[in-house]
């Protein structure tokens, strides 16, 4: 059994969605098949989304219209006879009819994010209708049934495994088996979503749970690259990299994977294999437990960072300070990325302000509270670079011309990670790319 994830791009295009279609039956064995909504459908949902609660419904019906309309363009270019030519436009009519009761009705935080699942539910059912018009042996296996999330919005592995172990051997005959990445019931039973990007963590999941041989991840690039193509001219891709460091880099910033993807995978050691749909020919990238040399893998950064510095000579001294500061993100569900102390303070970092306002209300109790937000980590990832002689000495020679804030090293074996202020990001990219892989 393999799992294979489509993302947004791969399936945005007709002939994309029937090219997958080929790529898919070119893989030997039982398939899962977990399809992303067609590139740029979940942002406009978004965008209707607010629109809706904000009290601006004529602008969030210009836009329902507007992608009404793609969707009529793309199925007539995705099925060749008219009796499916038939049904697609029965389908986009039934979703857009839905959509415009979702609009009418009381919107709510319910209602958007039932609205947010319709890009998923759309593609799955256009492409299984596409395999249908194919004669291609395949089912459709709606997500809703088998994936969920707890009242922490935490994955329920153990649930997810029940429920799809006995649902796969009833489709012992099927050949592709078609899933919606992304969305899932949260614990009141509601639709919900596993957050942006979240069909590679869907995946990810799924071939855990069914302890498949592999988990490809099929996007628009070759694999993952050492450096963020989006800043970075000249990167180049990894062929492998170990579960550690690829979440390390999903983790801070590397877009290509949902930042928890690798976390189900590492679970029962599932590898994880990045492919390019444009380009099925590269080799792509293999993440697994086998570590590869090579000092140096990749950088990767996060924005939107918060860093929280706690400054109190009375207690940081006392043993006990630390938990009591950790309680208190602990208590507001808040994760730590990054902490650094001295004898006078501490310094955290945290990538969500949904909370703070009341964290450092409590953290006041204990000293002087600074908060900087919007600020940039740069995560530098490789094998054994924690321990090895010069290596602080090529990273921060890397960046001599880049204030540092904040720096975090030796916590893993496979990163160091620094702070920056937003403006210094691309700066200290370039010049980690220089300085750490030799590229001008
Ligand atoms: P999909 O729609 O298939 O999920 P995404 O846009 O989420 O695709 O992820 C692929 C994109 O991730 C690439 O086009 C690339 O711009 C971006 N990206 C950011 N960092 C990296 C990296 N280190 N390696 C590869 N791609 C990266
Ligand atoms: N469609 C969702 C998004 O755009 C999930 C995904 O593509 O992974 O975030
Ligand atoms: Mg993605």
């Amino acid at each position: 059994m393999v799992v294979l994830k489509f993302g947004g791009t791969s399936v945005g295009k007709p002939e994309r969605m029937k090219k997958i279609a080929d790529l898919v039956l070119s893989t030997p064995g039982q398939k899962v098949v977990v399809l992303s909504a067609l590139s740029g459908t979940t942002n406009t949902l978004v965008s209707i989304g607010d629109h809706l609660l904000g009290g601006k419904p004529d602008l969030a019906e210009k836009e329902i219209a507007a992608l009404e309309k793609h969707y009529e363009a793309f199925i007539k270019e995705l099925y060749s006879s008219e009796a499916f030519l038939a049904i697609g436009q029965e389908t986009v009519s039934r979703f857009f009819i839905f959509i415009r009761l979702l609009a009418a009705g009381q919107f709510n935080n319910k209602s958007y994010r039932e609205l947010l699942a319709q890009g998923e539910l759309m593609s799955t059912e256009l492409f299984y209708q596409h395999l249908q018009e194919r004669k291609i042996n395949s089912r459709l296996l709606p997500a809703l049934h088998f994936m969920s999330i707890d009242e922490n919005e935490e994955p329920e592995l153990e649930k997810i495994e029940q429920r799809l172990k006995p649902l796969l051997n009833s489709l012992k005959n099927i050949e592709i088996i078609i899933t919606q990445g992304y969305i899932c019931r949260n614990h009141l039973n509601e639709i919900d979503n596993l957050k942006r990007g979240g069909s590679d963590y869907t995946a990810s999941l799924i071939g855990s749970a069914l302890r498949a041989e592999e988990i490809q991840i099929w996007t628009d690039i070759d694999g993952m690259h050492n450096n963020d193509p989006r800043i970075v001219k000249k990167t180049f891709p990894i062929s492998e990299l170990t579960f550690d460091e690829a979440s390390e880099l999903a983790y801070f910033g590397a877009k290509i994977l949902h930042p928890s993807t690798i976390v189900p995978a590492q679970k029962h050691s599932v590898p994880v294999r990045l492919k390019n749909t444009m380009d099925e020919k590269a080799e792509g990238t293999l993440i697994s437990n086998k570590g590869t040399e090579g000092t140096f893998k990749a950088v990767a950064a996060k924005d939107n960072i918060v860093i929280v510095n706690i400054r109190s000579s009375r207690m940081l001294m006392a043993y006990g300070f630390l938990r009591k500061v950790f309680e208190v993100f602990e208590q507001h569900k808040t994760p730590i990325d990054m902490i650094t102390t001295s004898e006078v303070a501490v310094s955290l970092t945290i990538d969500s302000s949904n909370n703070l306002d009341s964290i450092v209300a409590e953290l006041k109790k204990f000293g002087t509270i600074e908060v900087e937000k919007n600020q940039t980590i740069i995560c530098v990832v490789g094998h054994n670079i924690g321990r090895q002689k010069g290596i602080l000495e090529k990273v921060f020679g890397s960046l001599a011309d880049v204030p540092v804030k904040m720096v975090s090293c030796g916590g893993s074996n496979n990163n160091i990670s620094i702070v920056v202020e937003p403006s210094f990001k691309e700066k200290a990219l370039i010049a980690l790319n220089e300085g750490l892989f030799g590229i001008k």
